[in-house]
């Protein structure tokens, strides 16, 4: 049996059961934007491998460093203890995060970094005379699978086998532009009521609805009504974070600052797994001020893993490199020049691009439909012009590597020109 026969047989993939393609492409090799098939097919990646390859596979720099790591020191348990790597990791996050942030705990993934947030600010009210339990969220959002970050995320086909077990939130609207109004409105109405610990978002650029964006003015508003009312402002990063969006972090599109950020993907360049919950002094003395615990009922076995720490500091070596902001600039610049070529065509529903993320919304069905016929076909599309791209329903997005050369950027673009000739006939 080949090595996908091999798989299917034994293995089980996330969201793939029902994908047309039966057989997973077995990949032995990456190198910059691509990745290589065991029969020697290259695929260009479109979108980072789930959004977390930045600097391209493989990078040697990442190599090298991770590969001393190893040898060194590979894993010693976070309580009481402590490592270079982490201390290092955490100093340049600080330095780079918003400046109110002071104090980095770690976690394994995107999930667990919100799920964490999540339990730091409901402990934090725990601690005080009046807890609070209410935590909002954007009806459309997608935060993780945990049944935390689950509880935050968008209620759907997805979460229904666990929806009566997930705890109750406040969903308010996303406010996409023309609706920040009643998003506004209704975050005063549920923060009047005295019960809301925080508030979760992704700012500027919520992913898995559909790359939808929204205007930093609005964010400005809703986490000044937080601040207001008490509440904290925890912002989700997972996917904005590390360059993404054109700054380094997309909350430094605002003029306010979140009481938290949550970090994953391309926190350690695509290499590791690792998440980061980050927060004010104020939070972190909290804790210490609470007579009974003084702890946060929170921790992994791998918790600050060196391996993956060291991977962290590499990938930020190179984030901070002038080539790497060189790219960032070139890919967000190259993006508006499609998005101005095809925003108003016939077919096009609608054209939104922050940073290096470009998505195009097809005038056809809704991307609720998330496992719809389109969605097969566009994925199939790319595949047969050997690009790994992900659409979501209707929704096709772009969110490439930051070494992705101009004529890989053409090759992307075409890509989509021969989608929207597909949605047109
Ligand atoms: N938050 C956001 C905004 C995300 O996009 C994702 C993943 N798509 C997550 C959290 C969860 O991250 P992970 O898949 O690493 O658990």
């Amino acid at each position: 049996p080949t090595l996908a026969e091999r798989d299917h047989a034994i293995l089980w993939h996330p969201y793939t059961q029902m994908q047309t393609a039966a057989l997973p492409i077995p990949i032995v090799r990456g190198q910059g934007a691509w990745l290589y098939a065991e029969d020697g097919t290259a695929y260009l990646d479109g979108i980072s491998s789930w959004w977390v390859n930045l600097h391209g596979h493989a990078h040697p720099h990442i190599a090298e460093r991770v590969a001393e790591q190893l040898r060194t020191l590979e894993h010693v348990l976070f309580a009481g203890f402590t490592h270079p790597a982490a201390v290092e990791l955490a100093e340049k996050l600080l330095a780079i995060l918003p400046d109110n942030q002071g104090r980095i705990f770690y976690s394994d993934n995107g999930s667990t970094a919100v799920e964490v947030a999540l339990k730091m600010a409901l402990q934090f009210f725990f601690n005080q005379e009046q807890p609070r339990r209410t935590i909002v969220a954007f009806r459309d959002s997608y935060h993780g699978d945990t049944f935390g970050a689950m509880a935050v995320s968008s209620r759907g086909a997805f979460t229904a086998p666990f929806a009566p077990l997930l705890f109750d939130v406040a969903f308010i609207d996303v406010p996409v532009p023309g609706r920040e109004a009643d998003t506004l409105a209704q975050l005063e109405a549920i923060a009047a009521q005295g019960d809301v610990a925080a508030f979760v978002f992704e700012p500027l650029l919520l992913g898995t609805a559909g790359m939808l964006t929204y205007s930093p003015a609005i964010l400005d508003e809703l986490i000044r009504c937080c601040h207001r009312h008490g509440i904290l402002a925890i912002a989700d990063e997972v996917m904005t974070g590390f360059g993404r969006t054109g700054q380094l972090f997309a909350s430094h599109y605002l003029m306010e600052r979140p009481d938290m950020v949550c970090l994953s993907k391309g926190l350690t360049g695509g290499t590791m797994a690792l998440g980061v919950t980050s927060c004010t002094a104020a939070v972190y003395e909290a804790f210490l001020s609470d007579d009974r615990m003084k702890t946060f009922f929170h921790g992994h076995s791998y918790t600050a893993n060196p391996i993956a720490c060291a991977a962290g500091l590499a990938s930020m070596d190179l984030l901070l490199s002038t080539d790497c902001q060189a790219s960032l600039a070139r890919i967000a610049l190259t993006h508006k020049q499609f998005a101005q070529e095809i925003t108003g065509q016939p077919g096009i529903r609608d054209v939104r691009h922050l940073g290096t993320v470009l998505a195009i919304e097809f005038a056809v069905g809704e991307h609720t439909t998330y496992f719809s016929g389109l969605r097969d076909q566009l994925y199939n599309l790319a595949l047969a012009r050997r690009v790994i791209l992900r659409p979501l329903g209707n929704i096709m997005y772009l969110m490439p590597p930051y070494c992705t050369t101009d004529a890989e950027l053409a090759l992307l673009y075409d890509v989509l020109r021969d989608m929207h000739q597909l949605v047109l006939t």
